[in-house]
């Protein structure tokens, strides 16, 4: 088993696994063992089921075997509408997401619970959109801006309006290849369409769809979920954190909020910080209230209050088997179901509530955004009171955890940039110092390292090398998602991490004073990643494909991933998967993505296992791009 971790956390979550054995859980671990050898057919993508003739499935060996399903599409086929698929799903989740958030800001009042936090990035994005601002009451602008976003998803006419966003260059390629998104929901209904049996049998056609669906949440769904989230709960600043198993306090009512959605979270930090709910957590025994964010969710949260982050997406039953959490409270995606038969084994309560993601065996308790605070209070309540039943032989809290500085959002990093600015030279408030230390070689790139855990490689193993690698070669690392969280685990967010940096990143943190590892957020802040590329090539007036920087998803698992991925390519920029995606089992498919689509967009897909062997793929790439533009 040891071989599944990487050092730094080894001990505890060894001794976490013991503990399950001995509590009689069962863990991610015993459920993959379960599943011996994976189905080479789905494993390569040459399975389909989506008509009732089938299911069919290609054989791997060309020419021998089922060479086409009943229907007669080839495995290039089926692959490419699979991965269009997961596409699809992808893009659905964060543009769900987005639409809550919008809808919240609809609702937002000045005597609400929801309300405008950050004014100038509302009345910057109103004028960006043309409604007119000057002597209106800003939630009346507020309410008009989350209309004209409502309408991103479903508009009959027009392409995507933050598009607009992109370099001259990028919307030229997009232009060419016809991938401008139109509405959010009509390029996921279409590309459903399209995947029916008898519609599209045209692999590059699919994979053309899906670049143009997963532009709709790159530059769609994700930018206004980041920016949405922003203007209504503040545009996160540099802040200290915490993170690892050890945040959780055996003296205090442990609150682990899992999930993605920041409107429930920001109201269980209220209510968590409401003097009646301090005292109820004094009356059961407990010297306060301890919130630990997990996942998406706990990068919302500590992004913008400096929540203490628990864990990523693997630790989650890892929280539980402490048996020192009184509540996990979930709303929507990446929630092992697995959470209903863990907490029972505990006194945990698993509270699922979102409409949209009911667990069974799980408490459902509903969050109703109209009366957000008193829905939030109600499900607080509910993990304060539960305290007195934890069972203190059943605890178990492993010690190891570190700080960090998380809160890079686009504004922030540019406000630390204006430290090395010479205002009677150049403007203040702008991207050029990033720009001119990339062209003069301080720094030789920057990559953008996301996504999830895997079981299928060690548990942040391949984040921290490639992180660690990058940062010693001078390649500046922005993160989100759970691969943050592995980077303030191990260290990488602290500003003392520049001493693991080569001489030229290191000068520059000094400088400018940040960690060599910036963590942008959550997901969907992806978009922040986007929007700051974008910049650097408008200042060099390039295209997003000629700089030298690169995507890279090192443990990635969801299909929110795959839509990333989509869009990152087709916004120019190389992307690295360390988990090879179900597509081997088309030739052509991967033609494409790892060769043909460079013609196309100017960037593509490496896919490679090895996170040593990935990292100096990365550098080698950043090194071509860099001679290309003779820098
Ligand atoms: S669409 Fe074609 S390949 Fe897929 S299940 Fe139906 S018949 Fe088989
Ligand atoms: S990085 Fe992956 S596992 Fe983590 S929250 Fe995002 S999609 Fe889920």
């Amino acid at each position: 088993m040891s071989d599944q971790f990487i050092s730094i956390y080894q001990t505890s979550e060894e001794q976490l696994l013991e503990k399950a054995v001995q509590d009689g859980v069962e863990t991610m671990w015993d459920r993959k063992a379960a599943m011996k050898a994976p189905c080479g057919f789905g494993e390569k993508g040459i399975c389909c089921r989506i008509c009732a003739m089938g299911p069919c499935r290609i054989s791997p060996v060309a020419g021998k075997g089922a060479q086409r399903g009943i229907c007669g599409a080839t495995a290039d086929v089926i692959v490419a509408r699979n991965l269009a698929r997961m596409v699809a799903a992808g893009t659905a989740s964060h543009s769900d997401h987005a639409r809550d958030i919008a809808h919240v800001m609809h609702m937002a009042s000045r005597d609400g619970n929801f309300k405008i936090r950050d004014e100038k990035k509302l009345l910057d994005l109103a004028s960006e959109w043309g409604v007119k601002t000057e002597d209106r009451d800003i939630y009346e602008v507020a309410h008009e801006v989350a209309e004209i976003a409502l309408n991103e998803f479903g508009k009959p006419f027009g392409t995507l309006r933050f598009l607009e966003r992109a370099p001259e260059k990028r919307k030229k390629v997009w232009d060419d290849l016809q991938i401008r998104p139109r509405a959010i929901d009509r390029e996921i209904a279409t590309i459903l369409h399209s995947t029916h049996i008898g519609c599209t049998g045209d692999a590059e056609s699919l994979l053309h769809m899906s670049m143009r669906t997963a532009l709709a949440d790159g530059w769609g769904g994700s930018m206004i979920g980041t920016v949405f989230s922003d203007i209504l709960y503040g545009t996160p600043v540099p802040r200290e954190t915490e993170s690892n198993l050890g945040v959780l306090d055996e003296k205090q009512v442990n609150i682990i909020l899992h999930g993605h959605e920041p409107s429930l979270s920001e109201m269980i930090v209220m209510a968590s910080l409401d003097p009646e709910m301090q005292k109820l957590a004094k009356k059961v025994g407990a010297e306060g209230i301890n919130l630990a964010g997990m996942c998406c969710t706990g990068n919302e949260v500590t992004m913008r209050h400096g929540v203490k982050i628990a864990g990523n997406f693997y630790q989650q039953e890892m929280a539980v088997l402490t048996g020192a959490v009184e509540a996990v409270i979930v709303d929507v995606q990446c929630i092992f179901p697995s959470l209903v038969p863990i907490t029972e084994c505990y006194h945990t309560k698993f509270i699922t509530t979102s409409p949209k993601a009911k667990i069974t065996g799980a408490t459902h308790i509903e969050f109703h955004e109209d009366r957000a605070l008193e829905s939030a209070k109600a499900i607080v309540r509910e993990a304060i009171e539960n305290f007195k039943n934890r069972k203190k032989e059943k605890v178990f809290i492993p010690t190891e955890k570190s700080s960090g500085v998380v809160g890079y959002s686009v504004e922030a990093i540019i406000k630390q940039l204006d430290k090395v600015v010479n205002p009677h030279i150049d403007p203040m408030g702008t991207i050029k110092p990033l720009a001119d230390v990339i062209k003069a070689g301080v720094l030789r790139g920057a990559v953008g390292i996301v996504g999830c855990n895997n079981p299928k490689s060690k548990h942040d193993y391949s984040h921290i090398e490639i992180m660690k690698k990058m940062i010693a070669n001078d390649v500046i690392v922005v993160t989100t998602g759970c691969a943050a969280q592995a980077a303030v685990k191990a260290g990488l967010t602290n500003k003392d991490a520049r001493k693991l940096a080569g001489q030229g990143l290191a000068t520059v943190c000094e400088l400018v004073d940040i960690p060599p590892v910036l963590h942008l957020g959550s997901c969907v802040d992806i978009s922040r990643i986007m929007t700051i590329v974008g910049e650097v090539a408008k200042h060099m007036d390039l295209d997003n494909s000629d700089l030298p920087v690169a995507g890279i998803a090192p443990e990635w698992m969801s299909e929110k991933a795959v839509a990333i991925a989509n869009y990152v390519v087709a916004t120019g920029i190389d992307t690295f998967l360390g988990i090879t995606p179900p597509v081997t089992g088309s030739e052509e498919v991967m033609d494409i993505m790892t060769n043909r689509v460079e013609a196309m967009t100017g960037a593509k897909f490496f896919i490679e296992e090895d996170p040593h062997v990935l990292a100096d793929k990365v550098l080698s790439r950043i090194e071509e791009k860099r001679q290309k533009l003779g820098i």
